[in-house]
């Protein structure tokens, strides 16, 4: 057998392992199944100590980071818990936690970058993103030169700063205009031909590269935690988690037991609730206001793969999970309370997981004694700001959304830049 194959969950049928879609048509997220079925942690940097597990043959050497996971003190004790462990995703010398974007955003934009080239897919890589998954994929392309479309919203340019001085591989646009419809333009320019689309939930390196969270946990409790708590927007790493744990299951050395899911979302902006909740209600609130003044404006998602076979309701249901609604007040609190205790600073979208445990503990939802892992998907920025020298991407061109020469000018734009 080859390293891995991707199938998809309803007929099995086995696919093309670039594709994002059952070749029959079956409305589900394709599924990785690899040939090694205990996890040997490689000693290579990075992510790629999991390589048995990703769907990669070769790896991006340079640039790579993954998550440390260390078991909590300070922090712990103020909830009076004894088993609680942080998954850290970020920046933080001390602890050798070397995520040099600062969230776990770069889990799935390393294995996806090896992917296109180790096909020697000549395709462009288009991301549409309002920051982190931008800065991600802005980092890797510095390293291997690949060439790469970021259109952003104009109002979250400041978020893409980068360690790289040359910075010639990419070409970002910015659009002026509502969030959706920059999001919405970058769509459309994404699925032109020259253009390959990360892919989101879909894309299988991403969802088993954000599920290296779970196998770093695991290899060092040295069993399945009992609960996970992330925030979440997409809801992937959710569906990432389960997914490594099911793995992690089969491996037969860490338990039987999945763990179960804590997914936080930051009000109003929290389709994810509503939809596990039925309330289809919210939704009207969510198309108004959102993404304004959240405090984690990163976790709004407005078309989360929720329903699809093998997406959030089945991690949710398969593991008897449970969805928090946070407050920006209480993802404040919570921030300034972990920070304090645990010395680094964190991420908005990090503190709503912060304060989602809080929650589950003050409600009794889990046990002082229970193993928990906290997903602390991003953190150490400020740290990362005051050790090195950052450059800031500068646009090649602005558009407007509602230009309706807007797609054509930025094709043309890419194809001056990258002589295609
Ligand atoms: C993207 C992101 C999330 C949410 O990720 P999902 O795709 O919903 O799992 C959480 N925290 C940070 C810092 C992020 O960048």
């Amino acid at each position: 057998m080859h390293k891995y194959s991707v199938r998809c969950p309803t007929c099995g049928e086995m696919q093309d392992p670039m594709s994002l879609i059952c070749s029959k048509g079956h409305d589900a997220l394709l599924r990785t199944f690899y040939g090694a079925s205990q996890l040997i942690p490689r000693n290579i940097p990075g992510i790629w100590e999991f390589y048995d597990w990703l769907p990669v043959d070769g790896i991006i050497g340079e640039g790579t980071g993954k998550t440390v996971t260390y078991k909590s003190e300070a922090f712990a004790r103020e909830l009076g818990l004894s088993d609680l462990y942080i998954a850290f995703n970020g920046y933080w010398p001390e602890k050798n936690a070397s995520m040099m974007t600062c969230t776990f955003k770069d889990l799935e934009a390393f294995p996806t970058m090896q992917r296109l080239l180790e096909r020697q897919d000549r395709r462009i890589m288009a991301v549409a993103s309002a920051g982190n998954t931008a800065r991600a994929f802005a980092h890797v392309c510095s390293i291997t030169r690949q060439p790469l479309l970021l259109v952003v919203p104009q109002n979250s340019v400041h978020r893409l700063w980068t360690l790289h001085e040359d910075t010639s591989s990419i070409c970002l646009v910015t659009v002026e205009g509502d969030y959706y419809n920059a999001i919405e333009l970058a769509n459309k320019v994404a699925s032109r031909e020259m253009f390959v689309s990360e892919g989101g939930a879909k894309n299988v390196a991403r969802r088993d590269g954000m599920g290296t969270v779970m196998l770093d946990a695991v290899l060092t409790i040295g069993k399945l935690p009992m609960h996970y708590f992330q925030a979440v927007g997409s809801g992937t790493g959710g569906i990432s988690s389960w997914e490594a744990s099911l793995r992690l299951i089969q491996d037969g050395r860490f338990g039987n037991v999945l763990p179960q899911l804590h997914l936080a979302q930051n009000l109003p902006c929290a389709p994810l609730i509503s939809l596990w909740a039925n309330n289809v209600a919210d939704q009207s609130i969510v198309d108004r206001k959102c993404p304004k003044d959240m405090y984690a404006d990163v976790l709004f998602n407005r078309k989360p793969p929720y329903s699809v076979v093998g997406g959030v309701r089945d991690a949710l249901q398969a593991t008897g999970g449970r969805m928090y609604g946070i407050d920006n007040a209480a993802a404040a609190n919570a921030r300034q309370l972990f920070e304090e205790l645990e010395g680094i600073d964190i991420n908005p979208a990090a503190a709503v997981a912060v304060a989602a445990l809080m929650r589950a503990v003050e409600k009794k939802f889990i046990d002082r004694n229970d193993s928990i892992v906290l997903n602390i998907t991003g953190g150490g920025m400020e740290r990362l700001h005051r050790d090195y020298n950052l450059y800031n991407l500068v646009p090649d061109m602005r558009v407007s959304a509602h230009d309706p020469e807007a797609e054509l000018k930025i094709v043309g734009k890419v194809s001056e830049k990258f002589k295609r």
